[in-house]
């Protein structure tokens, strides 16, 4: 998601380490899915940005 125009980018899978995908307290919750929002900016927005 972009922090400058709220773009959003569908992302099929995370690539690298996960710190916390495995929740420290579940509230008694049997979870199935973890959902990740990667922030940043957006090529539009970049492109903006230095020229
Ligand atoms: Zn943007």
């Amino acid at each position: 998601m972009c922090r400058s125009c709220g773009t959003i980018a569908d992302v099929d899978c995370a690539i690298g380490p996960a710190p916390c995908l495995t929740a420290s307290d579940d509230h008694g919750f049997v979870i199935d899915q973890a959902e990740v929002t990667y922030w940043g900016t957006c090529p539009d927005c970049l492109t903006t940005r230095i020229a």
